[in-house]
């Protein structure tokens, strides 16, 4: 039976898998081992030189990462996936995997805190320039962009602004240029899928929703399969020109019998061989695991955060709601446009009593969680501007969309009254 007619909900479940051939193991198995017995020598050198695909160690690849990333990669209608350590090193090896340095990449501003950092300083001094633009006009993509622009790189619901990114148009511009873009979709798996938008190339904080249970850091870059790489050689030098790591390999050429999988395979055989920020089988289990249930707890996710919104406009002593349904114009026609089935499960709102009455609210909660993370199964909440924002200037926090006393709600999936009873009971210890 084709896994590739089920729909998103029956792939959470099945894509990759399909029960052990030596036990009838029908959970997947973690392969917690390092190495594998080659059958012989030439075994071993047809492995080494990608004469033959197979597993070889598992700081480059793992059967139980395997079904991950096939995973992943179906659930988003890409052509394979590479799962890493954290959200960070996919974020990282997507862009490495194209720029070197002298190179740049064009960015939106709506950025996660740690990949603001990634970019402004880590990849900067690596001699990797990242050009932030206002993702409210796509056109500034195309403004930013010159000979050396490798990629471009948006989040599709950015927090905390939860704007929706224009993915299309921005995609549009940059398949006419020979520029992918990379979607990180963390906060939206099952809501958008970016690759039937345009994008080239899907990464995740697997963390987060993927997982679901806050156990397990990992990351997943997809490859859409959808980027033809050799049409730009001069744009794409990475993918075009001899790798003299892998004597001498054009990767464009060197995989083509394998499918259009030229980036997700640079990524794996140089990238992770190299930077080795590999993913421990045990946590791609646990993903496995969450993902297999993600479907349900996304529309949990989005309906409770729906009520809460709407719980929190209505409120006096809020002044602000940061959600989509609360948007007008144009950033609520792309989330129209781009999510469906809801909204995401994240909130922003302010108080009007400031900074002060945030922390009073955080430190009012008692169902809620206080910690630095979304897309648990419980919910969470953190003010930004003094953790996860706090290592930018005010300037830069602004432009991520920080106000001083911006909250942020991660809403699990507990009983919708129960969530509302501990905000309205932190709302009113923060005297709104
Ligand atoms: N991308 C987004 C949108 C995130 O929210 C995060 C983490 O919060 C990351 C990437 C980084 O992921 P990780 O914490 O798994 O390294």
């Amino acid at each position: 039976m084709s896994q590739s007619n089920f729909r998103r909900e029956t792939l959470a479940v099945h894509a990759g898998w399909r029960a052990d051939p030596s036990t009838g193991s029908v959970a997947v198995p973690i392969h917690q081992t390092t190495s594998y017995q080659f059958r012989d020598a030439d075994h071993a050198a047809a492995l080494f030189s990608l004469q033959e695909m197979g597993n070889i160690y598992t700081r480059i690849m793992n059967p139980t990462t395997d079904v991950l990333e096939k995973r992943v990669a179906a659930l988003e209608g890409g052509v394979a996936a590479l799962a890493v350590a954290s959200g960070q090193a996919a974020s990282a090896y997507a862009v490495q995997n194209l720029a070197r340095a002298g190179d740049n990449i064009v960015s939106s501003t709506a950025l996660y805190g740690g990949t603001w950092n990634l970019f402004a300083n880590t990849l900067r001094e690596q001699g990797i320039e990242v050009r932030f633009v206002d993702p409210a006009d796509p056109e500034a993509f195309a403004r930013a962009t010159d000979d050396r622009t490798r990629a471009y790189y948006a989040e599709t619901l950015p927090n905390p602004k939860l704007e929706v990114f224009p993915i299309a148009p921005v995609a549009a511009i940059g398949r006419k240029l020979g520029i992918p873009l990379i979607m990180d979709n963390t906060a939206a798996p099952l809501l958008c899928r970016p690759l039937e938008h345009g994008a080239a190339i899907v990464v995740y904080s697997a963390t987060k929703y993927l997982g679901g249970h806050g156990t397990s850091i990992g990351g997943v870059i997809v490859d859409g399969g959808n980027f033809d790489w050799e049409q730009f050689p001069e744009r794409q030098p990475a993918l075009n020109t001899p790798d003299a790591s892998y004597h001498g390999a054009v990767w464009t050429q060197a995989v083509k019998p394998l499918g259009p999988v030229a980036y997700i395979i640079r990524a794996r055989v140089i990238l992770l061989r190299d930077l080795g920020a590999a993913l421990s089988p045990f946590n791609a289990f646990q993903i496995i695991q969450g993902i297999e249930t993600a479907h349900l707890r996304m529309e949990r996710h989005c309906a409770n955060a729906q009520k809460v919104a709407d719980f929190l406009a209505a409120r006096k002593g809020v002044s602000r709601v940061i959600h989509p349904s609360q948007q007008t114009g144009t950033a609520r026609d792309r989330a129209d446009q781009y999510l469906s089935g809801g909204y995401g499960g994240l909130v922003g709102f302010e108080l009007d009593g400031g900074v002060d009455a945030g922390r009073r609210f955080i430190n009012a909660l008692k169902l809620f969680y206080h910690v630095a993370n979304i897309g648990d199964a419980r919910s969470l909440a953190i003010h930004p501007a003094s953790t996860t924002h706090s290592q930018l200037s005010p300037q830069e926090q602004e432009s991520t969309g920080v106000s001083p006393g911006y909250v942020r709600l991660s809403i699990g999936i507990e009983h919708i009254e129960d969530i509302l009873a501990d905000l309205d009971a932190a709302l009113t210890a923060a005297g709104a």
